[in-house]
């Protein structure tokens, strides 16, 4: 075979007929290409031969001996066929059966010598081979020694692939196979990083991820191919920086005088990564291309307030800055937070959400002070009241969920987004807040999930990054346990005594797995949502049954779930946060940014079920007040293992630190934004590699040093380019 062409749709090739042509798509295989792509999960370890004698039932083995008897026949009214042979070597004989491969028996014929893989099955005629791989062997070739780097299909590891319906591996092993023979692929990785790394070439690469002659060779691969990928991601961030960088945004100029007022009258002392994060921001906003930063910081580090320094500069300007929250809970909460740190300034906070909507200057105007809070829900016009206020620019920061603000806020001079736990925030969404596109808004991201800084680097390179990791002075250390089933109930007497004594307690439980998960995830995408939301209620009612009427019959419990109104919900939290209850189980909607200075216990039913990164989110709900708090993490299970990953929490409260635990245990699909990065496979296995990564970004820093538009490498800009198109975020 010449050179194939890699863009051939594999409806070309001969054993691809028109009823796996659909199931190939449905692994995302159209083209020969995307099945060289279609990488092994894993490989069958098939590399050690065993005698016959040495087959033991259930296991899977490879053998080598020689065909004594073959026969094949048809069963009716099965219409299905039927294969057995007889194979032997100096220890034994085996049965060997074939379903529907009628075709073996012309091509092992008796006397042939004969490589199997493949479990050993036992039924009540004896031990059996069953559907293995085979492979003939010649005579001098037996005992049949692999060749190093060959393409045998048995006496090796055997790539096990993702599979669909009606498209096993053996079948993708028959399809990718012979490609493989005589591959020639012009590798679009320029070729002085493959001598500097002494990487192999794509054509050795890719023959040898899916035939290895062992895992050395596997992981070489891997790593190169995951290479390939990494530097696309750079180089991606890379250019997108720069076109940003061409983009203009409002000049924010720096007032120190302003500033240090402001930082004087805080009723608390910044820490200095507060103080360093803040210049950092004050700096890009003052440039006349947008800022796209991203701040990480642990709970309770005290974002906001950097945030609304960089509000205040923006609003002495003359211009405004929004501050978009994920729900209406939190961005009640920034409001609260955000009025109470300026109400010594004339700046109007306006706050718009589904069920409210209210600005500091119609507290000012009517009720002659910033004490009260409007009374919600909302009454009939004042929203559009509210509206009128920002399109005129005399709100200057405004508060209010994503979605809202989105759908229909028209603002007069928008300078500064500010998102709450949201990271990907692209141009077109921004310019569209704007009505003139010329401008584009600064962003500053916030997010209390850490990022393990390699992930950080490769799936959102584009962004700069400013990091808190000190906690203010005042916060006390959480005591963190693992409780087990034996201790739960003097648990739930320290609960118990808790609440007595007046401080309040959540209750966090993980959703109830469903009877049928696949289904759930077959059905249409809405379907599986609303089962996700009605398992989390469940789970959430249950318990809440539970501790209200079993366990703290005496106490004032309450429950809180994602299947709730946003109206429901607010009304809870303001419930709870003016102590009409002692207890609040509830779903992961806690999680993320609520201030409830009394609550002092956090307690997780099923611990182990929940990342090491979330429960310390969680575990941040509490130890806001002055009062000593606790982090109780219940787990049912008394396995060693999982519960020494639960031990990681008691000992460590960096949430970096846990974040970088939580992707060597976990990996890192599991955390936040990950999936949604189009990180191929290979290259999400390679983040915790930070040396890869250090290589990939280094090199596309000069592939773009002298060649912004890769003209000398036209292989790989094209394949830029058409990675581009496939991981667009807007
Ligand atoms: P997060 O980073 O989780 O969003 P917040 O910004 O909500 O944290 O801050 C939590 C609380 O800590 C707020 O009430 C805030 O006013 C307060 N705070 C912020 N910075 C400091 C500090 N340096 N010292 C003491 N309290 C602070
Ligand atoms: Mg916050």
């Amino acid at each position: 075979m010449g050179e194939m062409d890699l863009n051939l749709s594999v409806e070309q090739l001969r054993n691809v007929g028109s009823r796996n042509l659909p199931r190939l798509a449905k692994l995302g295989i159209k083209t020969v290409r995307d099945l060289l792509w279609h990488f092994p999960a894993r490989y069958e370890d098939y590399s050690k031969v065993v005698t016959i004698s040495e087959i033991e039932p259930g296991q899977k083995v490879n053998i080598q001996g020689e065909v004594l008897k073959m026969s094949s026949r048809m069963i009716f009214p099965k219409r299905m066929s039927i294969t057995n042979a007889l194979v032997s070597d100096e220890t034994g004989a085996v049965k060997v059966v074939w379903f529907n491969q009628p075709f073996i028996a012309n091509s092992l014929r008796e006397g042939a010598l004969v490589s199997l893989a493949g479990k050993a099955n036992l039924d009540k005629h004896g031990l059996y081979l069953s559907s293995p791989t085979y492979e003939k062997i010649n005579a001098d070739e037996y005992p049949f020694i692999p060749p190093a780097g060959g393409l045998t299909h048995t006496g090796r590891l055997i790539p096990v692939y993702p599979e669909t319906e009606g498209v096993t591996s053996k079948y993708l092993r028959f399809l990718i196979k012979p490609i493989l023979k005589n591959l020639k692929i012009l590798d679009p990785l320029p070729e002085q990083i493959i001598k500097k790394y002494k990487l192999p070439s794509l054509e050795e690469a890719i023959a040898k991820i899916h035939y290895p002659t062992n895992d050395t060779e596997a992981n070489i691969a891997k790593e190169r191919l995951a290479f390939d990928d990494l530097l696309l991601f750079q180089l991606k961030a890379l250019l997108e920086r720069r076109k940003l960088n061409q983009l203009k945004s409002v000049r924010v100029g720096f007032d120190q005088n302003l500033i240090q007022n402001f930082i004087s009258e805080l009723p608390f002392e910044l820490t200095r990564d507060q103080k360093v994060a803040a210049w950092e921001i004050l700096k890009d906003i003052g440039k006349s291309y947008p800022m796209n930063r991203l701040m990480e910081g642990d709970v309770g580090s005290g974002k906001t307030v950097v945030a609304l320094i960089a509000a205040i500069q923006t609003a002495k300007a003359g211009y405004q800055t929004v501050f978009m929250a994920p729900t209406e809970v939190l961005a009640n909460q920034h409001m609260e937070t955000i009025r109470k740190l300026i109400s010594h300034t004339d700046i109007e906070v306006a706050l718009l959400t589904g069920s409210i909507a209210w600005s500091t200057c119609s507290l000012q105007s009517s009720q002659g002070g910033l004490k009260h809070r409007p009374e919600s829900p909302l009454r009939a016009g004042k929203k559009s009241n509210i509206k009128k206020r920002i399109a005129s620019g005399q709100a200057k920061i405004i508060i209010g969920t994503h979605a809202l603000i989105q759908k229909d806020v028209e603002f007069k001079n928008l300078a500064l987004v500010v998102l709450d736990e949201q990271h990907r925030f692209g141009v077109a969404q921004r310019a569209a807040l704007v009505k003139n596109k010329e401008i584009v808004p600064h962003l500053l991201s916030m997010t209390a999930t850490p990022i393990p800084r390699t992930l950080a680097l490769t799936i959102y390179g584009d962004l700069d990054i400013s990091l808190i990791k000190e906690k203010p002075k005042n916060r006390q250390k959480i005591i963190t346990k693992v409780i087990s089933p034996l201790q739960r109930k003097s648990a739930y007497n320290f609960i118990r005594e808790e609440v007595n004594s007046g401080r309040q307690v959540f209750v966090i439980c993980p959703r109830i797995e469903l009877a049928d998960p696949i289904k759930e995830i077959k059905g249409k995408n809405k379907q599986s949502k609303m089962n996700i939301l009605w398992s989390e209620a469940k789970a959430v009612e249950v318990e809440y049954k539970k501790l209200s009427e079993e366990v703290f019959p005496d106490l004032k419990v309450a429950m809180l779930h994602g299947k709730m109104k946003p109206k429901e919900k607010n009304e809870i939290m303001d419930k709870f946060k003016n102590k009409k209850y002692g207890i609040l189980v509830s779903t992961s909607v806690v999680e993320v940014g609520v201030d409830i200075q009394n609550a002092t216990i956090m307690m997780v039913e099923n611990s182990e079920r929940f990342g090491l990164a979330q429960l310390h989110q969680f575990r941040g709900r509490v130890g806001r007040g002055e009062h000593q708090s606790y982090c109780l993490l219940f787990s049912l299970t008394s396995d060693k293992k999982i519960n020494q990953r639960l031990k990681a929490l008691v000992e460590c409260d960096d949430g970096f630190l846990l974040a970088e635990k939580d992707m060597a245990i976990r990996g890192p699909g599991e955390f936040f934004g990950v999936k949604q990065s189009g990180l191929p496979d290979l290259a999400m296995a390679s983040l915790a590699n930070v040396e890869l990564i250090k290589k990939a970004r280094l090199e596309a820093r000069f592939l773009l040093k002298d060649d912004s538009s890769l003209t000398n490498y036209p292989l790989l800009k094209d394949k830029l380019e058409k990675f581009q198109r496939l991981t667009h975020f807007e």
